[in-house]
């Protein structure tokens, strides 16, 4: 989803990146602020009112990191490993390589981050009543960081999933009943719950004078809320499925091959259009040297694929991805989105074994949920 982000440094190993909804959030909320500073302090200069409001909304982000931060390092410390944190327009997120595996490090995870925005809120508080006899900007800065820090925690502690407090209130559940399904359908049941009085509210305050944009926004917020709970469930349970069925039990094991000095036109017409499998194994003397896909040739002109060999568009052996038959359906899975690929080869130690696409494993999964529901 995020994916598109520009990295901006990276912080304990962990990626820091901004998406580029987080500009368009960014010039909004520093407007605003600059509107709310006019109107509060017609006294104040123009430049003084621009520059309090940007430096404001900057501090305001570094907050948000600083929330992911803590989460990301409590996982860290748990043995879950956090790739990168990204800020976008609703906020930010750290994206953990996997699940907590018990309720109480799920736990611990969730809670770091609004006791890094409550620790915040006190911060800027202190720092406004501090700088009160000094300056009245940055009391107005400080109060206003503090408040927004405070407003931050308490959003985040609604139990809705995937919110903190949906991840709170999961673990708690899990804890409980002993059962982490349970606990993920409830929290996610929360989230739904969170959105629609989100959007409910939203479209009863978007009614009221002047406050279409408020409205809107609520609605916006509880729309991504409501996706993210029906993804995140939807996530948890592939993965539960998926997790413990190896590649070796799924893996094609009759691996389409083309000769490396095949030329293109005979792979395509000979081969891809009747057995219907976009890529193929390139060898030359019984050994692999590579992998062809309907995707390397695509950009090739068709007036060269009579004499273009295969060889030339094909992804070199050393450059190309394998999987282990131990690899679970779900492990495959993120290294191919990782990689952008739809198919990769099983390899044994040096051998090639298997062969698996994108399609065949999404079927697969489908009859495991079909089957297990
Ligand atoms: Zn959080």
């Amino acid at each position: 989803m995020l994916e598109s982000s520009l990295r901006i440094g990276s912080i304990a190993g962990i990626r820091i990146g901004v998406h580029y909804t987080w500009f368009i959030v960014f010039f909004l909320l520093s407007s605003a602020l600059a509107a709310f500073f006019r109107e509060t302090h017609a006294e104040w200069s123009g430049s003084t009112i621009v520059l309090t409001a940007v430096l404001t909304t900057l501090m305001y982000f570094v907050s948000i990191v600083l929330h992911e931060l803590g989460h990301s390092l409590v996982a860290i410390a748990r043995g879950v490993e956090v790739r990168a944190i990204t800020l976008f327009i609703f906020g930010g997120i750290a994206q953990a390589e996997k699940d907590a595996e018990t309720a109480a490090t799920e736990f611990y995870i969730a809670i770091a981050g609004p006791l890094v925005s409550f620790v915040l809120a006190a911060l800027f508080y202190m720092l406004s009543v501090w700088s009160s006899p000094y300056s009245a900007t940055f009391t107005e800065a400080f109060n206003w960081l503090a408040t927004i820090n405070f407003v931050l925690a308490v959003f985040n502690l609604v139990p809705g999933y995937p919110l903190d407090g949906g991840r709170v209130f999961r673990a708690l559940i899990w804890r409980l009943t002993g059962n982490a399904d349970k606990g993920t359908r409830w929290a996610v049941l929360g989230g739904k719950i969170v959105a629609f009085g989100l959007m409910l509210s939203g479209a009863l305050i978007g009614l009221l004078p002047g406050m279409l944009i408020n409205g809107l926004w609520l609605i916006a917020i509880g729309w991504f809320l409501f996706a993210a709970a029906e993804g995140s469930r939807r996530a948890y349970f592939t993965q539960r499925l998926t997790a413990h069925v190896q590649i070796g039990e799924v893996m094609r094991t009759e691996i389409p091959t083309v000769s490396a000095d095949t030329p293109i036109v005979q792979w395509i017409d000979g081969q891809m259009l009747r057995t219907g499998q976009r890529s193929a194994l390139v060898v030359e003397n019984n050994q692999p040297v590579g992998l062809i896909t309907l995707n390397d040739i695509i950009r090739c002109p068709r007036v060269q694929w009579p004499e273009t060999p295969v060889r030339s568009k094909m992804t070199p052996v050393n450059r190309l991805h394998t999987v282990k038959p131990s690899n679970s359906i779900f492990e495959v899975l993120q290294i191919m989105r990782e990689h952008n690929i739809n198919q990769v080869p099983v390899a044994n130690e040096e051998n090639i074994v298997g062969w698996v696409d994108r399609e065949h494993l999404l079927k697969i999964i489908q009859l495991h949920s079909t089957v297990e529901r």
